[in-house]
């Protein structure tokens, strides 16, 4: 509603009792059951429609749903070297920009307020995000393995320039060295000193492949976390995207340096690694832990939701133990409530208006306990209302100006050669 005052949300279902919560400046001002619309407010009748927090996406390559059933048969090193790099080779920031905001259609329909992005023309990620109403942490992959590293410490800093200015609408800057087999040394110490200098996060895929540990102690003669370490590049702003090798020492070294391992289950199995991010060891030495889909070329869903049951059953099943997770603990990994440094937690007077309504009438929701529900017999379909910052980016399950997102990327997929 224009000239609207704030967002109420009235009638709505929390941990078993009724309460209203009202939105002002993109924060939830009020929450409880006493709450009542203001004048001018916008309103929302929930009808006992159970609220949560929305969920926070810890790793994605948004664009990629643009790559989205392409190649997808092949093994990694092949996929990437015949199917996706000869076409990102050519890519430009339209192409980026609608498929980030097919990316950014599919994460409200499933629930998602804020993601963790890495990928090419992140300026375009930027521009997409700030239309589609979403919250995201964005970084231009750094690649560059030899001494001469000009050109891609020139783009870096072009690309943190043209970021800055979404920063005051919730899109965050990030230095996203892609992995420490793409990023050389150089580069990498490069990246600390001035996330250091800037104090800006740094995201990079990390112990993904057993390959990548032992190419690590041959050329450096410690395991990945610990050759990071070594660079500066393990800090309390850090995020690491997949950890599915990490031993003992350096969940410890993690922990203690204050960094988040974001995990992707889904992603991980389809690329077929052969390993699972060993949580409970993760959560024993105090590691924060986030979820995250991966980029749609490799998973090839972007909801989260359906990526938390997977998540949950493969700690389970890894650990020939049933009480490996608990549901209430999967449910706060995907909301980034075990990892604050992502940027979600959940609801709370003065924190971001980033909730969701759930399908009153659902047969998934409809008998025992709720986070047990969403974590194993839900998947994204179960949203009907998604908010974030107070705006209503989904009602009753339809997101304004879908239909001509998903045209417009189809139309860039085409272009690039990989549409059907
Ligand atoms: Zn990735």
């Amino acid at each position: 509603v224009s000239g609207a005052k704030g967002l109420a949300v009235l009638g709505a279902s929390l941990a078993g009792e009724t309460v209203g919560l009202r939105c002002e400046g993109g924060l939830i001002a009020e929450l409880g059951p006493q709450v009542t619309a203001e004048p001018g407010d916008e309103t929302i009748g929930a009808g006992g429609a159970p609220l949560v927090a929305a969920l926070v996406n810890g790793h994605t390559h948004a664009a990629m749903t643009l790559f989205r059933g392409y190649g997808g048969d092949l093994p990694l090193m092949r996929w990437l070297e015949e199917k996706i790099w000869p076409v990102e080779a050519g890519l430009e920031a339209e192409d980026v920009y609608w498929g980030t905001r097919l990316a950014c259609v599919e994460m409200i329909r499933t629930g998602t307020a804020r993601f963790w992005d890495m990928y090419w023309h992140p300026e375009a990620t930027a521009r997409a995000v700030r239309d589609a109403g979403l919250r995201a942490t964005v970084g231009g992959p750094l690649f560059g393995l030899g001494e001469d590293t000009a050109a891609a410490e020139s783009t870096a800093l072009a690309d943190l320039e043209a970021l800055e200015a979404y920063a005051a609408l919730g899109i965050d800057r990030a230095l996203a060295p892609h992995s420490i087999y793409i990023a050389g040394e150089k580069l990498l110490r490069w990246t600390a000193a001035l996330a250091a200098e800037r104090r800006l996060p740094v995201h990079i895929h990390l112990s993904e492949t057993e390959k990548e540990v032992s190419d690590c102690v041959a050329a450096h003669g410690v395991r990945p976390a610990a050759y990071l370490d070594r660079l500066g590049l393990l800090g309390e702003s850090t995020v690491l995207a997949h950890g599915v090798w990490l031993d003992q020492a350096e969940l410890e070294l993690i922990a203690e340096r204050g960094c988040t391992v974001v995990s992707n289950p889904v992603a991980n199995m389809k690329l077929a690694v052969g390993g699972v991010f060993p949580y409970p060891a993760a959560r024993a030495a105090g590691v924060a832990v986030g979820l995250g889909t991966d980029g749609a070329g490799s998973n090839d869903s972007l909801d989260l939701l359906s990526d938390l049951k997977v998540f949950a059953l493969v700690q389970r099943h890894a650990a020939g133990d049933a009480t490996a997770i608990a549901a209430a603990e999967a449910w706060k990994v995907a909301t980034g409530a075990a990892a604050p440094r992502l940027g979600g937690g959940g609801l709370c007077v003065g924190g971001p208006a980033d909730f969701l309504l759930l399908r009153r009438d659902s047969h998934e929701l409809s008998l025992g306990e709720l986070e047990s529900d969403l974590v194993y017999a839900a998947s994204g379909s179960i949203v009907e209302t998604t908010v974030v910052g107070g705006r209503v980016l989904m009602r009753d399950g339809v997101v304004e100006g879908a239909a001509e997102v998903v045209a417009r990327a189809a139309e860039r997929a085409e272009s690039l050669g990989i549409g059907v």
